[in-house]
């Protein structure tokens, strides 16, 4: 199949512009092996070049200068464009990350529903009046933290851009934009329409290239005033360090090992059913996966049956027929990754129920694709059990009382999301109460909601986007005293 190559250049103060140096990178289909198209390499002179751009369009443009409700009609135009070319960026984003047709497109549609959300959000950003002793008036205001450098993963890439770019942008800031190296396309694809939608130029600068090269330069760099990073828990704790050296402020959304806790007097067979999706959606490289399936020993049996008959008729395969249910692995490094974890659990004494290897289908030999795999009779503290596998993995583990269950939801490191099936309303909300992470569910798997709170404790993160709780994030809160006297 022929291919036509593209070459993407980086957002720079409203222009499409080369690197400095004129290096490329070519970026890849991960279900075919082939090169989709050469993207812009930006090297160290180009983010001083974009942190310069948007330091000097918030220090000097007009868009936290605004009324809100004009940063409000760009943002909807923003929405509106996205809706217009559903069709076109959700087959960029499947090619470039592997993802299915079917999940690219509700997640496009998605990213145009956060802009809509945040548009609205851009003018109900307030401060209090506060009464203080004395006869003073005390108010706060609630303003912009400045530039914003913003730093993505390849998993849900356009979707990420857009959890990045809504909520700073409604509440003022400018931003520099890093997606992953491998997945670039999306993110400039949004960048441009940003501008064509009347984004001023220098408020969404758009730079792709190495991670540990311009990510690392943008966390360092004196311009920026606040970094926001989705990754690993990993490059997480480095960029943590590296916001020190200037104090800047930083939110972290990193890695999970989520528990998907099922109580014996659950409905099992919806349990099941929708575990399905619970563990394998985006073929597990998501970080609220429930890669952890406790269930309570007397519904072992029958939960199990029921979910590996329904795993094993999942689709792999061509992530563009809308028919595929499970797409690519991103690369082969990634693969590579996950098949030794198969390798780790088999070792470890646990059960390999299905999947573990990779697809007989030789139309699927050139990509990066493996089987949903199940381990069975695991033991929360095999590695397995506890480290984050990003792939399409998960463990089944047994337990026999409602305290062991959360003792065993809440021994990992991380602390994401979790989900807890049972009929007892009491026991929901207790154990809900009881596990420590930043989101749950009760008899459902779904963790996220644009209105709503999304984070995590522990290792899984610092910070909350999402909601009114994501303006939080871009926004410094300042004290005003007033003498009446
Ligand atoms: P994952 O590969 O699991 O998505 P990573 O944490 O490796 O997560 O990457 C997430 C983002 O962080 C990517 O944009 C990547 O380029 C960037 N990144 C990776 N290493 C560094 C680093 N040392 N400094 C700054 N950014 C980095």
């Amino acid at each position: 199949m022929s291919v036509t190559l593209t070459t993407e250049d980086l957002i720079i103060g409203g222009k499409r512009v080369p690197s400095a140096t004129g290096k490329t990178y070519e970026t890849l289909n991960p279900a075919t092996g082939e090169v989709l198209a050469q993207v812009a390499e930006a090297g160290i002179e180009d983010v001083d070049r974009a942190v310069a751009a948007a330091r000097q369009a918030f220090d000097e443009g007009p868009w936290a200068r605004w009324p809100a409700g004009r940063r409000t009609k760009v943002m909807l135009k923003v929405a509106q464009l996205i809706n217009e070319r559903v069709n076109e960026l959700a087959t960029l984003e499947s090619k470039n990350c592997g993802k299915t047709i079917r999940d690219a497109t509700a997640e496009v549609k998605g990213v145009a529903m956060c802009f809509e959300y945040y548009a609205g959000a851009a003018t109900k950003i307030f401060g209090q009046t506060i009464p203080v002793y004395g006869s003073g008036l005390d108010y706060t205001l609630r303003e912009p933290v400045g530039v914003a450098g913003q730093i993505i993963p390849w998993n849900y890439p356009i979707v990420m851009a857009g959890w990045k770019l809504a909520p700073a942008l409604a509440a003022g800031c400018c931003v520099v934009l890093k997606p992953a190296k491998q997945t670039p396309l999306s993110a400039l694809a949004l960048g441009q329409i940003c501008l064509e939608a009347g984004v001023p130029a220098g408020v969404v600068n758009v730079i792709t290239g190495s991670g540990p090269l311009i990510g690392a330069a943008l966390v360092r760099h004196p311009g920026v005033d606040k970094i926001a990073f989705t990754g690993s828990t990993e490059v997480g704790r480095e960029l943590m360090r590296m916001a020190s050296d200037n104090i800047t402020r930083i939110s972290l959304e990193l890695g999970g090992k989520s528990a998907n806790i099922i109580f014996a007097d659950a409905d099992i067979a919806k349990a099941a059913e929708k575990a399905v999706i619970g563990s394998f959606i985006n073929a597990g490289q998501d970080c609220t996966v429930r890669s952890r399936i406790l269930v309570q020993r007397e519904a072992v049996d029958e939960f199990t049956r029921r979910f590996v008959e329904r795993v094993q008729q999942l689709r792999v395969g061509d992530p563009l027929d809308p028919k595929t249910e499970i797409g690519a692995i991103i690369s082969p490094q990634q693969k590579a990754r996950v098949e030794e974890y198969i390798e780790i659990g088999q070792h470890e004494g646990a059960t390999l129920a299905c999947g573990g290897k990779t697809p007989d289908d030789a139309s699927l030999a050139h990509g990066n694709f493996l089987l949903p795999t199940v381990f069975t009779d695991v033991k929360s503290e095999m590695r397995i059990g506890q480290e984050e596998i990003f792939g399409p993995v998960v463990v089944v583990i047994p337990f026999d009382t409602e305290e062991e269950a959360v003792r065993i939801a809440n021994s990992t490191i991380y602390g994401l999301s979790g989900s807890i099936w049972t009929r007892d309303i009491g026991r929901a909300h207790r154990v809900a109460r009881k596990v420590r992470t930043g989101t749950l569910s009760i008899n459902s798997n779904d963790s996220v909601h644009l209105e709503a709170p999304f984070g995590g404790y522990g290792q899984s993160g610092i910070g909350r986007e999402l909601g009114m709780y994501g303006i939080e994030l871009y926004t410094e809160v300042k004290n005003i005293y007033v003498d009446l006297d």
